[in-house]
């Protein structure tokens, strides 16, 4: 089983099963409805995670709930607690429309308020971070490795939230003191304020995953600041954190990186609500993890041409797969994951039982209903039933036995047949 990590920036093994195996994967900041970018990450970990079951894993997925941050205070002023909790509601319910539900927890931010408190105060201790007017900030100079998941020279990395009295432009915030228009504090024997956003993934990571795990997953636009930061802030504590960095690929609006700041946005509820989650989970294999994705009419319409190809096979007999079918797509995913070629091995086959086992590592069973006859059974049954009106039993029993080595029954009934399928 290999996948590539941003920070070794090659293919990286992963144990043999059953592992375990820990995955931690950055979740929303809730203060609107999500949109569809943010479903990338988060089918993309729910798949492995299946994937990694189907080969033998034990696999705990972890995927965070930032219900504290600038966004939502800027959002609903003087209501941000609110809004976090009403928001979290519109996410879990909106990602579960996919029907994949592989998350172990959802921690929340104001959940682990004290071990994020308890993480800043060692970093204190160690001589890693300073208390400055209320804020605490990272001293990235203690950092030798610092830059190296991001590709960054530690002299060359850019500054990070302009204060004039930081030690140095490039350390980060991990507290920050209370300001009037912020309307949820807490206490820390410097005062009185909220932690910053990269401290709450460390603290959240090593507290379900201990202090070393295997995966660390989310979009390409978190390697920096946020997950440079993250692993900097564990490496201080001694802990080796992360060991391979999933990073996906941008979803891409026409050509355009979809961002709430440019016009053109779906929110997953509006792009399941126009696709449905079949047609939106096959767009989402159509790409390779960590390859950009163009979201549009045309590229959504093909996926769900795509998906009623793979229905399609189900209204047809079951052939036999060759010999070593399975295998062959088990080693396509098993080498980093590569969807787009285990979607067009599954286009090729026609045996029912190995599409369904495929098709149900992607949350996409729903594909594999035999309740619909292809047409051209059910024109056989037209001519069926005209014979037996005509009283031609002869031509309509023969027309039986056809539709019969199609894989289907036909059944007579009171309004006139019904078409089943043979099991
Ligand atoms: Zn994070």
């Amino acid at each position: 089983m290999q996948l590539s990590s941003t920070l070794s920036r090659r293919l990286e093994e992963l144990p043999p099963p059953p592992g375990p195996i820990g995955m931690y994967v950055c979740g929303p900041t809730v203060y609107a409805r999500a949109h569809i970018g943010n479903a990338r990450p988060y089918v993309l970990a729910c798949w492995y995670k299946r994937w990694l079951r189907e080969r033998g894993y034990e696999v705990t997925l972890v995927h965070n709930i930032t219900d504290v941050n600038d966004k939502i205070y800027e959002a609903a002023p003087g209501a941000s607690a609110a809004r976090a909790a009403e928001a979290t509601e519109w996410y879990l319910e909106d990602v579960g429309r996919f029907g994949l539900d592989e998350v172990d927890h959802y921690p929340r931010v104001t959940d682990l308020m004290d071990e994020i408190i308890e993480f800043i105060v060692e970093l204190i201790d160690r001589g890693f971070a300073y208390e400055v007017e209320g804020d605490v900030y990272f001293r990235v100079a203690r950092m030798e490795e610092y830059g190296r998941l991001s590709g960054q020279r530690p002299s060359e990395v850019e500054e990070q939230e302009p204060n004039p009295l930081k030690e140095d432009p490039r350390d980060f915030a991990l507290w920050k003191a209370n300001k009037p228009d912020e309307d949820t504090a807490w206490d820390v024997p410097w005062g009185r304020g909220r932690p910053g956003w990269h401290i709450e993934c460390s603290a959240m990571a090593e507290k379900l995953l201990g202090p070393a795990f295997e995966i660390h997953g989310g979009g390409l636009d978190l390697v920096f600041p946020h997950h440079e930061n993250e692993l900097a802030q564990s490496r201080a504590r001694g802990h080796e954190f992360a060991r391979i960095w999933m990073h996906n690929g941008m979803l891409r609006f026409t050509g355009e990186k979809m961002s709430k700041s440019v016009g053109n946005v779906a929110t997953i509820a509006e792009v399941l609500d126009e696709w449905g989650p079949e047609t939106t989970l096959v767009f989402f294999l159509t790409a390779r993890w960590s390859s950009p994705i163009d979201y549009s009419d045309e590229t959504m319409a093909a996926a769900r041409a795509r998906a009623d190809g793979l229905r399609e096979i189900f209204r047809n007999p079951s052939e036999p797969a060759a010999d070593g079918a399975w295998e062959r797509f088990q080693s396509t995913l098993d080498d980093d994951f590569n969807t787009p070629d285990a979607l067009a091995l599954l286009h090729e086959w026609r045996d029912h039982e190995l599409v369904r086992r495929a098709l149900d590592v992607f949350g996409l069973a729903a594909l594999a209903r035999e309740d619909e006859a292809p047409s051209a059974v059910h024109e056989l049954a037209r001519r069926r039933q005209e014979a037996r009106e005509g009283r031609d039993f002869a031509e309509a029993d023969r027309l039986r036995a056809e539709i019969e080595t199609a894989g289907w029954d036909v059944r007579d009934d009171p309004d006139g047949y019904r078409l089943v399928p043979r099991r």
